[in-house]
């Protein structure tokens, strides 16, 4: 018997009524373990009104309270990390320790979100005319929505829904259909942790959902991370109507090796985030760009680390690697090690020779391609999996051109021990999150996350202080105080006297 994921709505479970859902699985052991529902449309209505009723008395609900309920939820999320990265291990496939790791930087927004009061501090200026003071103000936007992707199914809700709630807004969240577990526990923690029902629903879904939260007048902004062709529609439709929107679409990192870095480190830097959570983060190192005749040791040097890594399922202590999230992604992954040589590339490493491939879990083994170049499928998509590519170029200059040229530009990573050569590259390349010796630059929850060209569609980037941006408006005050004897008619421009 499979277990049914319901929605979110008002505070309570509602279980779906549309008759659509659709399947969940263990990719461990590649078993159908749940079923979610797929939200109609009169559903979403449903919880816009439960998210537009509760608006009216949070956003009224004083700044010191707010940053209470936010204090509550970040315990209640600590003391739940495990069952959290439980959830997500069993939906997503990523081993537990990394789960774990993607609670505690969820956490880090949380943590962000509780110094509102803080946060949302204006601006005063006395005097600006005889008599008379400006101030600014920022005000929550209403009800505001966030669709998020499969591969960080706790941490990027937490992006969004952290800063969203915090600054007075009522969310409605639209998680991956893939994994939508993790949101629904984390629903029972808000409310556990004091925040009023209707502040924060989940509703459960596909297409027919996102459309809804697109073209519902009362939703007024939206948040999404996915892929790229998903984000340029959400951002085209979404401003269509009207709405603020910042869509973060797919990434294609590289990470750039001069030929004086430490060819150790940076092998261990290409290991760990090309092949960490099986290669399905946005950040994910995809690309290594070898430079001059570092390549021929840096290739050795990562080949050799990879026997020693670890592939099982994400629930087992001992793995390092977990499966893929479906059978399809395992498959179309899979593909590029197909395509990757018959374009040219060399296959050094074959995951599909990997013994769990084969099984019924969706499991693919690490692998490498070499002699990679820029016109190869495997270079031009972004595969979204444990296949890291090895791009030989001659020389600074030709690294910079490739990572420039690329139509995204999510993360980047330079490796060398030269202060200047980096500091040039950080100056130079158009990518929205650069890491120096850093192959994951991650930022932490009081910067915040976005890249630039087709990683993201939009003007603010995601949490921290944009987070806040996000989801306010800005409400400039000129205020008098009226002193009858200088009071008079003045059909003239206000003016500053
Ligand atoms: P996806 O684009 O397939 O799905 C993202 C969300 O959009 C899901 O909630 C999904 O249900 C919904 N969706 C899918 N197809 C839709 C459609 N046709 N119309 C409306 N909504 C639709 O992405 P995914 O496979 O879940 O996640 C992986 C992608 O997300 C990768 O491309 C990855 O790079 C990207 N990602 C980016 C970032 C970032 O910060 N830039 C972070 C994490 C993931």
């Amino acid at each position: 018997m499979t277990e049914r994921i319901g929605h979110w709505i008002g505070g309570k479970l509602v279980t779906g009524e549309s008759g659509r859902t659709g399947p969940v699985f263990d990719p461990a052991t590649g078993e159908r373990t749940h079923e979610v529902d797929f939200a109609s449309v009169d559903e979403v209505d449903l919880a816009i009104e439960a998210a537009r009723e509760a608006f009216v008395g949070w956003r009224a609900t004083s700044l010191s309270k707010r940053a209470d309920v936010l204090f509550r939820i970040r315990d209640l999320v600590d003391q739940h990390r495990t069952e959290i990265g439980t959830l997500i291990t069993q939906q997503h496939g990523k081993v537990l320790s990394d789960a774990m790791g993607e609670v505690a930087r969820g956490l880090e927004n949380i943590e962000f979100a509780t110094g509102i009061p803080h946060l949302l501090k204006g601006g005063f200026s006395e005097q600006v005319s005889t008599g008379v003071d400006t101030y600014s103000i920022r005000q929550p936007l209403g009800v505001v929505a966030g669709i998020t992707p499969f591969n960080f199914p706790a941490m990027v809700p937490m992006w969004m829904f952290a800063n969203a709630i915090a600054c007075g807004n009522a969310f409605i969240l639209k998680p991956s259909e893939k994994d939508p577990g993790a949101s629904m526990f984390v629903a029972e923690l808000l409310k556990e942790a004091g925040l009023p029902d209707g502040v924060f629903n989940v509703v459960q879904g596909d297409r027919v959902v996102v459309d809804r939260l697109l073209e519902h007048p009362e939703v007024r902004a939206l948040s999404f991370v996915g892929s790229t062709p998903i984000a340029r529609y959400i951002y085209e439709t979404g401003t269509k109507h009207g709405k603020r929107v910042q869509a973060l679409g797919g990434a294609k990192n590289h990470m750039v090796v001069l030929p004086d870095a430490d060819v150790e480190m940076a092998a261990d830097a290409a290991v760990s985030a090309g092949y960490g959570s099986a290669g399905e983060r946005c950040m994910a190192i995809s690309v290594v760009v070898a430079v001059g005749d570092i390549a021929d040791p840096l290739v050795e040097a990562i080949l050799a680390r990879l026997p020693d890594v670890r592939v099982g399922p994400g629930m087992d202590p001992e793995s390092e690697m977990g499966p893929l999230v479906t059978r399809e992604h395992r498959e179309k992954v899979a593909s590029y090690l197909e395509s990757g040589p018959a374009q040219g590339a060399e296959l050094v490493a074959d995951g599909r020779t990997h013994d769990r491939v084969g099984g019924e879990g969706f499991f693919l083994g690490v692998s490498l391609l070499d002699h990679v170049t820029a016109e190869m499928d495997a270079y031009r998509d972004e595969i979204f999996g444990p296949v890291l590519s090895v791009v030989r170029v001659p020389s600074y200059a030709e690294a910079l051109r490739l990572v420039n040229e690329n139509p995204y530009g999510n993360g980047t990573a330079i490796f060398t021990r030269d202060g200047g050569a980096a500091r040039r590259f950080q100056f130079e390349c158009e990518v929205g999150m650069v890491g120096v010796n850093v192959p994951i630059p991650v930022p932490v929850g009081y910067y915040s996350f976005g890249g630039w060209k087709h990683s993201l569609f939009g003007d603010t980037h995601m949490y921290g202080p944009d987070g806040v941006h996000f989801y306010t408006k800005q409400k400039v005050v000129t205020a008098r105080w009226p002193d009858p004897g200088t009071s008079a008619v003045d059909l003239g421009f206000p003016r500053t006297r």
